[in-house]
C-alpha cells in the first residue's frame, strides 16, 4: 500500500452510518459498495467478469476450481513467487510443478514448454513485484498445448503487458489487495475471467452457502451447484478499495516518474538494470539490478542494504518446506500428495531444484521505489547507489 487517507475514512464512515456492512442481497440496499467497486474494476480492467473477494489466494483457488482443475492434474508455477501461488494449486487438489524463471525474473516460456506433459492442465505466470511475465509467449504456448492460463497478478495491480492489463491475458486472473500490494484495504482479492461459466462457478466457490441469496447474479445456477468455501468481501473493504482505485493511476504515474529520475541519476554508474518484458507496463515498484556474478550482487547488497530476491524468504521455491514434506492437508485423505489420482505426478521437490533460477535470482538486487519521494530524497538514494557501484 502506498497511499491512504481521509477519503478512505469518510468512505468507511459512510458504510457504518448506513448500518449495512454485508454484501448479500445488496441490490436492495441504498449503499452497495461491493457492487459499485466491481463495476468500476470491470471498467478499469476492460473485462466483463470480475468480483471482489477476501484474498488473492482465495481468487487463485476459486479460479483453479472453476476451471475444473483438481486431482490428477499438474499446474506449472514459477520458482520465484509467493508461496501462496503453489499452495493454491494444492488447495484445489492438484500438484504444483515448479519451473524456472528467466532473466526477467518471471516464468521462462522455454522452461514451460520443456515441462509440459499430458498431466499439465494449467500454468500460473506470476508478475512478481510488478514485473510483467511474457504473456504473449506464455499464452501462445498454452494455446498450442491446450492449457489454461491463470495469471497471478497479486503483486501487479494496474500493470500491463503489450497495452493489456495484467490479469486479463489468461483464462483467469487473481489480484490481491493485502497490505503489501499496490492498492489495499488491509486484506482483499479480486478475480477476473473471460468466461461467464468460469465466473459463475468461481462465484459459487467464493460463497457456497449464500447461493440461495444470489438473486439474478447467476444465469445457469442449477447446472453446477456444489460445495465451495466462503471468501465474501465486506462493504467496508469495497468502500476503501473504491477510493484506492481512484488513487491507482496517480500512484503508478509517480512510481514511473521516480523510476525514471533514479535511472537517469544512475546513468554512467555501471549498474545494469534487470531486463523487463514490458518496461512501460511494469508497475515500477522496484529498481531492479543484475550483476555478472553472485559475489558482486552480494557486495552491492551489503553496501546499500537494498535487498535481493533470493533472500525474501517464502518467495523462492527452496523455502517451500510444506511442499517438500507433502503436507497438503491435515487429514490424510484430503491430502493431494497422498491421493491415488495424483500418484505418478511430479512431486519430488527438493532444495536443489531449479538451479538456473537460483543462479539468476542470486545475481539480482533491488531497491523499492516510493511514489512520494521528492527529487532531494532520490538524490540521496542515487548518491548511495553510485557510491556502492564505484566500490564493486
Ligand atoms: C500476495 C500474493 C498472493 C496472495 O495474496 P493474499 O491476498 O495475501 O492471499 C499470491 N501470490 C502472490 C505472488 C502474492 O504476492
Amino acid at each position: 500500500m502506498y497511499r491512504i487517507g481521509e477519503e478512505e475514512i469518510a468512505a468507511v464512515a459512510n458504510v457504518i452510518r448506513n448500518g449495512r456492512m454485508f454484501r448479500v442481497m445488496e441490490e436492495n440496499t441504498p449503499v452497495h459498495e461491493v457492487l459499485d467497486f466491481e463495476r468500476e474494476m470491470r471498467d478499469y480492467l476492460n473485462v466483463e467478469n470480475y468480483f471482489l473477494l477476501t484474498s488473492g489466494k482465495g481468487a487463485l483457488i476459486a479460479a483453479l476450481i472453476a476451471l475444473g482443475i483438481g486431482p490428477g492434474d499438474e499446474v506449472l508455477v514459477p520458482a520465484y513467487t509467493y508461496i501462496a501461488t503453489a499452495l493454491a494449486v494444492v488447495a484445489a487438489g492438484a500438484i504444483p510443478v515448479v519451473v524456472d524463471i528467466d532473466d526477467t525474473l518471471t516464468m521462462d516460456p522455454k522452461a514451460v514448454e520443456a515441462a509440459i506433459t499430458p498431466n499439465v492442465k494449467a500454468i500460473i505466470p506470476v508478475h512478481m513485484q510488478g514485473m510483467p511475465a511474457n504473456m504473449a509467449a506464455l499464452c501462445a504456448i498454452a494455446e498450442k498445448h491446450g492449457l489454461y492460463v491463470i495469471e497471478d497478478a497479486c503483486q501487479a495491480v494496474g500493470g500491463s503487458f503489450g497495452g493489456k492489463k495484467l490479469g486479463t491475458w489468461g483464462d483467469a486472473g487473481a489480484y490481491s489487495y493485502n497490505y503489501f500490494k499496490n492498492i489495499s484495504a488491509g486484506e482483499g482479492g479480486g478475480l477476473t475471467t473471460r468466461s461467464r461459466d468460469v465466473y459463475e462457478r468461481a462465484y459459487i466457490y467464493h460463497d457456497s452457502s449464500g447461493v440461495p441469496y444470489f438473486g439474478k447474479k447467476l444465469d445457469n445456477l442449477d447446472d453446477y451447484l456444489y460445495v465451495g468455501s466462503e471468501f465474501r468481501a465486506t462493504e467496508i473493504t469495497a468502500a476503501i478499495m473504491r477510493v484506492q482505485l481512484t488513487r491507482l493511476p496517480g500512484i503508478l504515474a509517480d512510481l514511473h516518474k521516480n523510476r525514471q529520475y533514479l535511472m537517469d541519476g544512475l546513468a554512467g554508474s555501471g549498474l545494469k538494470f534487470t531486463r523487463s518484458n514490458d518496461f512501460d507496463g511494469d508497475c515500477a515498484n522496484i529498481l531492479n539490478f543484475v550483476f555478472d556474478d553472485i559475489k558482486t550482487a552480494e557486495k552491492f547488497d551489503a553496501l546499500t542494504e537494498c535487498g535481493r530476491p533470493i533472500n525474501t524468504g517464502k518467495h523462492v521455491c527452496w523455502a517451500w518446506e510444506i511442499l517438500y514434506r507433502h503436507r497438503g492437508a491435515l487429514h490424510d485423505k484430503m491430502n493431494p500428495f497422498l491421493m491415488e489420482a495424483n500418484q505418478g505426478l511430479r512431486m519430488n521437490y527438493d532444495r536443489d531444484m531449479c538451479p538456473a533460477s537460483r543462479n539468476e535470482l542470486c545475481r539480482h538486487a533491488y531497491f523499492g521505489i516510493n511514489p512520494d519521494w521528492t527529487p532531494a530524497e532520490m538524490d540521496e538514494v542515487i548518491k548511495k547507489l553510485r557510491s556502492a557501484a564505484a566500490q564493486l
